[in-house]
Order: structure tokens, then C-alpha cells, then sequence
């Protein structure tokens, strides 16, 4: 029987992830929080596989350039150092820009896939990885622990920033991600020992 409110979500390390070293540590994290791995695979997308993940639409991706605004603005910076480093002030266009600095920064290198499954899943998945820039994530998140990448330092040297892990933000998005970077390869079914009934 299903627990109420179990969830599956999807997590990708990030190249920089593999990268350090902290594939175990990730994985960790989400065992000790009794989340069970149901799916998991080393692999290297393509672009097109990374641009068919992240989604197209207006809406997203003016959030990007939103997000980006709302950082620069958290380090005494502004509007006027976007278009400096963006050459526009069009938060939608902003958003195509990095997100095509984040399909070339994914594609780079393997990463590690997996369907992550318990109670809130997307939302417990999400609280462990942090929130998107490193200097914002809490100590004690993986984000927070382990990323020290500027978001500055990104945009100025023109690309993602480096914060070691995807993790999906809602059930729908998880759903889509699952089937998406899963659909042909089979999720696992076992009870966790002392937690599944
Ligand atoms: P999250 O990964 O926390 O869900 P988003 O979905 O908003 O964050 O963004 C996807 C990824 O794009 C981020 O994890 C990060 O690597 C990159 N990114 C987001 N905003 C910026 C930015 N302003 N500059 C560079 N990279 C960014
Ligand atoms: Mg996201």
C-alpha cells in the first residue's frame, strides 16, 4: 500500500556533482531521510536531450531571468549590471541566455539519474538540495555544505551557475522529468527495512 502522500521525484547530479566527488554524499543525504532510490543511472545527455528536459516556456524562462535580477539585486547590484553582463534589460531574453549557458553547462559532462520515492518526496527532495544560488542555500542542505559558486561570477563568465544537483520542483514537473529520462528503463519496487511497512 501506497503511504498517504508518497511521492516519486527526480534528481540529476549536475557535472559539477560527479565532478567533486559527491555522488555518494547526494545519494546519502536522501537515504538518511529515509527517501528510498528506486532508479539510478550514470549516463551523458546530449543538448538536445538536456533542451527537451528544461522547459520552453515563456513563463519559465522569464522566471529565470527574474531569478537572476533578484540575485544580482540581493548583492547590491542592479538592473544596469544586467545589462552589462546581458546586453539587455528584457528578463525573458535574460532567460534564454542562461538557459542556454545551463543545456551547454549539463550536456558537458556525465551525470547520475535518479527516481527518488517516500513521503513528500518532491518537497523533502528539494529542502535536502537547497535553493538555486549556493550563497543563499542554509548550512546543512547539500546546496549550502557544498557549492560555492557565485552567481556573479557566473554571469560574468557567462555561464550556469554550479550548484551540484537538479532536483524537480513539483509533482507535475517530476512526473514529466520521470518519464522522460526513465520511460524505457524499468523504477524498482522494495520496502525500506524499518521504515515501508
Ligand atoms: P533549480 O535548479 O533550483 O530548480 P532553476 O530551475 O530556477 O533552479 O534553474 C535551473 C538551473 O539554472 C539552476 O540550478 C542553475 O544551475 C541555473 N541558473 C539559474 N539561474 C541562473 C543564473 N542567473 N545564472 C546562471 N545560472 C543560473
Ligand atoms: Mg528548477
Amino acid at each position: 500500500m501506497q503511504l498517504p502522500k508518497e511521492e516519486k521525484t527526480f534528481v540529476m547530479v549536475k557535472p559539477d556533482g560527479v565532478q567533486k566527488g559527491l555522488i555518494g554524499e547526494i545519494i546519502k543525504r536522501f537515504e538518511q531521510r529515509d527517501l528510498k532510490i528506486v532508479a539510478l543511472q550514470m549516463f551523458q545527455a546530449s543538448l538536445e536531450e538536456v533542451d527537451g528536459h528544461y522547459p520552453k516556456d515563456e513563463k519559465w524562462i522569464r522566471r529565470l531571468g527574474e531569478k537572476t535580477l533578484a540575485t544580482y539585486e540581493k548583492s547590491g547590484r542592479n538592473i544596469d549590471d544586467v545589462e552589462k553582463d546581458f546586453g539587455t534589460t528584457d528578463l525573458a531574453k535574460v532567460g534564454v541566455t542562461v538557459r542556454g549557458w545551463l543545456i551547454t553547462y549539463v550536456a558537458s559532462s556525465p551525470m547520475v539519474k535518479m527516481v527518488v520515492q517516500g513521503v513528500h518526496a518532491v518537497d523533502m527532495v528539494r529542502k535536502l538540495v537547497g535553493p538555486t544560488m549556493p550563497s543563499l542555500a542554509e548550512v546543512g542542505t547539500i546546496r549550502g555544505d557544498y557549492s560555492t559558486d557565485s552567481a556573479i561570477s557566473a554571469n560574468v563568465e557567462k555561464r550556469a551557475v554550479f550548484n551540484l544537483a537538479h532536483a524537480s520542483e513539483t509533482p507535475e514537473e517530476a512526473a514529466h522529468e520521470i518519464e522522460y529520462w526513465f520511460g524505457k528503463q524499468p523504477i524498482f519496487t522494495y520496502k525500506r527495512f524499518g521504515v515501508d511497512a
